[in-house]
Parts: C-alpha cells; sequence; structure tokens
C-alpha cells in the first residue's frame, strides 16, 4: 500500500518536511522495451533547498524564494487571502467568475475526474496529484475565509484546513503539477472544472504575489513584450534566421521561396510559434513552401511581438495574455490583412482565437483562424500536387489539448494524414479524448531544478505509452515512424520526452509538425523533405 494514500487535505497545512514522496516503483508500467528498467532514464528527486521552498514533493517547478521571517510569511498569506477575495468579484475576475463560483461550491466527490487524469494515474495515484485535491484545498480555505461564519461553520461543513505560509507555497508549487488539459473537467457529471482552479491560482499567485514559473514570466511574456520574441529574438534577427531558412528551402525544394514581410494587403497574416524558427525551421520553412505552391497573398509581420504567437499569460495571468493579443491583433489590423493564421501551436490558436475574444473587441477582431482549417483548404483545393506514397511510413498524431480538446478543432487534420499517409495509425484514445503531451501548461518550456525529470517520467508517461502502443506492430529502429503534433510547445515537450527515453534510437521513432508530412508529399518538390535524423 502506498504512503501517499494517507495523506489528507488538511496535511497541506502541516509543516513536517514533504507532503509527499514520488518513487518510480509506483508509477505507471510502461510497455516494452521500457518495461526494462535497464531502458528508462534515471529518476532524481530533489532532496532539499536552502533558499526556495521544496516542501510539496520531490520536485520544485517554481522555485519560490524562502520567506526571511515569520512577518513576511504572515504578509505573504494576507496578500493570498486578498487575492483570493478579488478573484470572486465581477470587477476583478469577470471572465471566470461563473465557473470558478460553480467550481467551488460544487463537487459530488465521485472522482471521476481522477480516473481522467494522466498525472494522477501516472504517478501511481499519487494523492496530491488527485484533480481535486488542490481543488478541495482552496475549497475549504474559500469556506473557512470567504463565507459568511465559515470560521465557525467551514470545518465543521467542509472540513478542516489551515492557511498558513506552508499551506500557500505548497499550493503554489501544487499549480505546477497540473498541464491545465482539461480531460478531468470533460468528464466531470456536473461540470466542475478542476483545471480553471489549477489557472486561478497560477494567475492570484502571478498577480498578487509575483510569484511564476520563470520561463512563463520573466523570459517569456516579458521578454517577449520588450524585444518581440520569448526565444529573444529581434525583429532583425527573425528576419535574418528566416532568410536563411528560405535560402535552405529553395536549395531543398528547388523551388524559389521568399518569405514576404510586412505586406500590406496581403489576405493572410501568418504567426508561428517563434520556437519554431529557432528550433524546427523547417516547419516555417515548410508552411512557406506550401502557400507558394498555393499562390496565397500572405505576409509575416516584424512588429514586436507579431512574429512570434506565443501568449504564455494564457497559462498564469490574464492581463499578460491580453497585452500580446492586443498587440498581435493591432500588426494585423496596421497591415489590413483579411484575417490572421495561428501557425502549428495550440496555446497560440486558443489564446488568440478563444480566450483573446473577450478583449479584441471593435476594429480588433479580425477573423482569425487555425493552421489545421487553413492547410485543410489548401491541401483539397486541388493547388498542390500530392503523391502518397512518398509518405510511405507509419504516421500516428498527436493531439493538442487546446486545440482539440478545448477548441474541437478535431477532423481537419486527420482528414489531411488520412488523404497523403497510407499507413497513418491512430492513437488510443484520441481526438478529444486524448492524453496530453505532458508539456501542456508551460512545462515544456520549464527545465529548472529537476522538474524535467517530473515531465518525462510523471506528465509525459501517458503520452509515451500511446505512442508506443499506437506504433506497436514494429517497433525495430529500423522502421523509421513518425509522431505528427502539429503544436510547437507539444513538440518541445515530445522531443525532451523521446530523448529522455532514446526513443529515436531504441525504437525508430521521429516526431515533426504536419505541414513537414506535406511537402514531404509534393510531387513537384525534390523527393526527401523529412531527414530521418533526430534533432
Ligand atoms: S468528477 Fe467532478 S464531481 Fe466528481 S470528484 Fe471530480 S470534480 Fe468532483
Ligand atoms: S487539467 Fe489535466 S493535468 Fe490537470 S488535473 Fe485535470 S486532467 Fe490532470
Amino acid at each position: 500500500m502506498k504512503k501517499t494514500k494517507k495523506i489528507k487535505v488538511e496535511d497541506i497545512g502541516k509543516a513536517n518536511g514533504k507532503l509527499t514522496h514520488t518513487d518510480p516503483k509506483d508509477f505507471m508500467p510502461l510497455p516494452p522495451p521500457y518495461d526494462n528498467p535497464e531502458n528508462l532514464p534515471p529518476w532524481d528527486p530533489l532532496k532539499n533547498s536552502d533558499s526556495v521552498e521544496a516542501s510539496l514533493d520531490d520536485t520544485i517547478a517554481v522555485a519560490i524564494p524562502k520567506p526571511k521571517s515569520k512577518q513576511e510569511e504572515e504578509e505573504l498569506v494576507k496578500k493570498f487571502l486578498s487575492g483570493l477575495e478579488k478573484l470572486f468579484t465581477k470587477e476583478n475576475n469577470w471572465p471566470f467568475l461563473q465557473l470558478l463560483t460553480l467550481t467551488m461550491e460544487h463537487c459530488a466527490k465521485c472522482q471521476t475526474c481522477s480516473d481522467a487524469c494522466h498525472i494522477f494515474e501516472a504517478s501511481g495515484r499519487n494523492e496530491v496529484y488527485r484533480p481535486s485535491y488542490r481543488s478541495e484545498v482552496l475549497r475549504r480555505i474559500y469556506n473557512k475565509y470567504l463565507k459568511p461564519g465559515g470560521k465557525f461553520f467551514g470545518r465543521w461543513k467542509h472540513g478542516p484546513i489551515d492557511l498558513n505560509w506552508t499551506t500557500v507555497s505548497r499550493l503554489a508549487e501544487l499549480s505546477y503539477r497540473c498541464n491545465i488539459c482539461r480531460r478531468c473537467a470533460q468528464t466531470c457529471p456536473i461540470g466542475v472544472d478542476n483545471a480553471l482552479i489549477t489557472h486561478e491560482l497560477r494567475k492570484l499567485f502571478s498577480q498578487e504575489l509575483g510569484i511564476a514559473a520563470r520561463e512563463l514570466h520573466e523570459k517569456g511574456s516579458m521578454l517577449q513584450l520588450r524585444v518581440g520574441s520569448s526565444t529573444g529574438m529581434n525583429p532583425l534577427v527573425v528576419k535574418d534566421n528566416m532568410e536563411f531558412i528560405d535560402e535552405d528551402m529553395t536549395e531543398k525544394t528547388g523551388m524559389k521561396i521568399e518569405t514576404p514581410w510586412d505586406k500590406v494587403g496581403a489576405d493572410v497574416l501568418l504567426i508561428h510559434n517563434a520556437g519554431e524558427i529557432m528550433a524546427w525551421p523547417e516547419n516555417p520553412g515548410a508552411f512557406a513552401v506550401i502557400l507558394e505552391a498555393a499562390g496565397v497573398s500572405w505576409t509575416l509581420s516584424s512588429d514586436i511581438p507579431a512574429y512570434d504567437g506565443i501568449n504564455y499569460g494564457l497559462w498564469y495571468d490574464d492581463f499578460q495574455l491580453a497585452r500580446v493579443a492586443i498587440k498581435h491583433a493591432q500588426a494585423a489590423k496596421k497591415l489590413g490583412v483579411k484575417k490572421i493564421v495561428v501557425g502549428e501551436c495550440g496555446h497560440s490558436t486558443k489564446s488568440l482565437m478563444v480566450i483573446a475574444d473577450r478583449v479584441l473587441t471593435g476594429d480588433l477582431n479580425i477573423p482569425r483562424e487555425s493552421a489545421m482549417t487553413f492547410l485543410e483548404d489548401i491541401v483539397f483545393s486541388g493547388k498542390l500536387k500530392l503523391d502518397p506514397s512518398r509518405n510511405d511510413f507509419p504516421v500516428t498524431l498527436h493531439d493538442p489539448c487546446n486545440m482539440v480538446r478545448l477548441m474541437g478543432i478535431v477532423q481537419p487534420q486527420r482528414r489531411i494524414l488520412k488523404y497523403i499517409c497510407p499507413k497513418f495509425r491512430e492513437m488510443t484514445p484520441c481526438g478529444v479524448n486524448n492524453y496530453c503531451c505532458g508539456g501542456g501548461s508551460g512545462f515544456a518550456i520549464m527545465s529548472g531544478y529537476n522538474f524535467q525529470t517530473w515531465r518525462n517520467h510523471i506528465s509525459g508517461r501517458r503520452k509515451l505509452q500511446q505512442v508506443l502502443n499506437a506504433f506497436s506492430d514494429d517497433l525495430s529502429p529500423e522502421t523509421h515512424k513518425y509522431l505528427c503534433a502539429p503544436c510547437s510547445n507539444c513538440k518541445g515537450q515530445l522531443r525532451d520526452l523521446l530523448f529522455a527515453y532514446d526513443a529515436w534510437e531504441k525504437c525508430g521513432i521521429l516526431y515533426g509538425g504536419l505541414v513537414e508530412l506535406i511537402v514531404n508529399a509534393m510531387s513537384d518538390v525534390n523527393p526527401g523533405f523529412i531527414e530521418w535524423e533526430w534533432h
């Protein structure tokens, strides 16, 4: 029996070392070749840290500085409580108030959500990672400290909880043990949204206590707003990089490729996740090849930050989300384009198409489209000459949560793959029932302390299992297999995951985007666009 089974909700406020431990012996088993412990990456539990809080589990994601005095602790707890109060006011939280209140007021404790959560499952059902655990902690705090009479009746009616610095700091770390994939929310029979609790907690910590993952805030949205991109590329550097990509594409495909910049009156403003330009240049390159071949009138923008679709605010701070989204729309308005198309990036797509709906009003409400539907129209328009036999290798599809479960863009990418990849096969489950890659909500770019170990072993475990199962008919390294992930963030996580498990060498599994497969099938470009080597 696992020790973690005994952890109760109220234990979160008890300062007695770590709240839980994570032990590889408990983790969900993996299929061959990873049923052999020798093929697993090392597990690297964190011991203790003198300067940052590390009392939740054996991992650190946020690195919260330890308060220097009791007084500082008390002030932070007060800030937490006043921030919590704000979350329940219309003027401070109008977009999410209704769903948040519903989630706080109701839970049937049926645990359907737990069975849906890949993190809970992969960890060996660690109580602290249960989707409802952090919600129940918050629910008790809400009932005790915000509800009239809560101090007297809260414990009796809703269960005990102590609000102190231990509770607050553990809750902050715990808000970074959830991918915000909303698989749990999809299954809850009464519409409770445990992922929203994660989001609201991160928002509270960022806005009221200045606590956020450095990769999302300082090195993420702050850098993006200042320089133009969280990759650090300014407009000159990004243009330079794209010029290099154009030259490479021209040489590789035999087609003259020249990416248009700042073209006033173009039909389409394409916004890539700039991480593609740095890490996977063949992806923006393939987009350029397709748009050139299809005769689309398009452009990129060199305005800050309109050449980078990243919007990390989605995961931790509504203000940051709004700041970035407004600048994206302003760039499109300046160019007078008919629409914005968001490249292969799930969170960018959801940020700009759905969440930004609440701030992009009036003349900033420019039509916005996902690359999936846009590409489907091109592929089935007959403007590209496609030869599916060029993609004669096993292909499976990862469904990015933001685009698929949360936006309902399920079929366009499948119709393309079924058309151009004769050996396409689905993962199980797939579509809106998919599992997160394990890098959702910003995890894919978070590797401080030992967090990458946690996502390799726990948050990414279910996805690895799914990929191996999808290719189980031939896992030999000699057979090259393609894991299609039409999302930059997911690709970052899959790269780290497959690398940690050495899945290219051991099983012949490579990952990449959708446009690369399309160009690989184009019969009027030089064959062999996809290069079968690890990158
Ligand atoms: S599925 Fe819904 S009602 Fe059931 S425990 Fe989870 S959040 Fe509560
Ligand atoms: S949102 Fe996803 S990762 Fe978070 S608790 Fe729900 S199922 Fe688990």
